[in-house]
């Protein structure tokens, strides 16, 4: 059995709560209580037993402006969900932000964590404040896995996203 530590991060309300709740449940229940948890998740994935630990962090201990990370996150992570909304700007800067914390914690953890960045929210087109060329862009330069979802709307494209990260963590271990 394989395990992965995922940890979703992010600004306040761009809907890591509701990916997470979406991977798990299939399901999209529109709120989401403060609750920072840890859950596990097991699943088959290419005929292989795979347990997903994931982690939902709450943005505002970590203090959302700077979109700090703990170094307990650091050391715990084998794998990042870094979440901003299309809609809003601010949390595309926070999201720039924690992929130059997570590189250098990388480097000096030596560390194969993977990151995938997630423009979340896709179906508020006529609100949407950043492009899919610049998330595209920033993840291009930092190394990362891009996708824009929606996890108000389908199940696949979040699943998809799990998935992705997990064959990223799975060729740097070498599991
Ligand atoms: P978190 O603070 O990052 O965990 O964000 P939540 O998961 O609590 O979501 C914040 C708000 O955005 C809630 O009202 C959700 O219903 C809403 N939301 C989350 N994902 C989507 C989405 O893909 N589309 C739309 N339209 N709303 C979403």
């Amino acid at each position: 059995k394989v395990e992965a530590n995922i940890l979703l991060l992010g600004a306040g309300n761009v809907g890591k709560s509701a990916l997470t709740v979406r991977f798990l449940t299939r399901r999209f229940i529109g709120e989401y209580g403060d609750i920072e948890s840890i859950y596990s998740h097991c699943d088959k994935i290419d005929g292989r037993d795979i347990c997903f630990n994931i982690w939902d962090s709450l943005c505002h201990q970590n203090g959302e402006e700077s979109g700090y990370i703990s170094d307990r996150q650091l050391q715990w992570a084998d794998g990042y969900i870094l979440v901003y909304s299309i809609c809003d700007r601010a949390s595309f800067n926070v999201v720039k932000h924690q992929v130059q914390c997570i590189r250098k914690a990388k480097q000096k953890l030596a560390s194969s964590a993977q990151i995938i960045i997630v423009g979340n929210k896709r179906d508020l087109q006529h609100r949407r404040a950043v492009s899919s060329e610049e998330g595209r862009l920033l993840a291009l330069s930092a190394d990362c896995g891009f996708f824009e979802v929606s996890a108000a709307e389908t199940y696949h494209g979040v699943l998809v996203v799990f998935h992705e990260l997990f064959e990223l963590i799975r060729e740097a271990k070498a599991l």
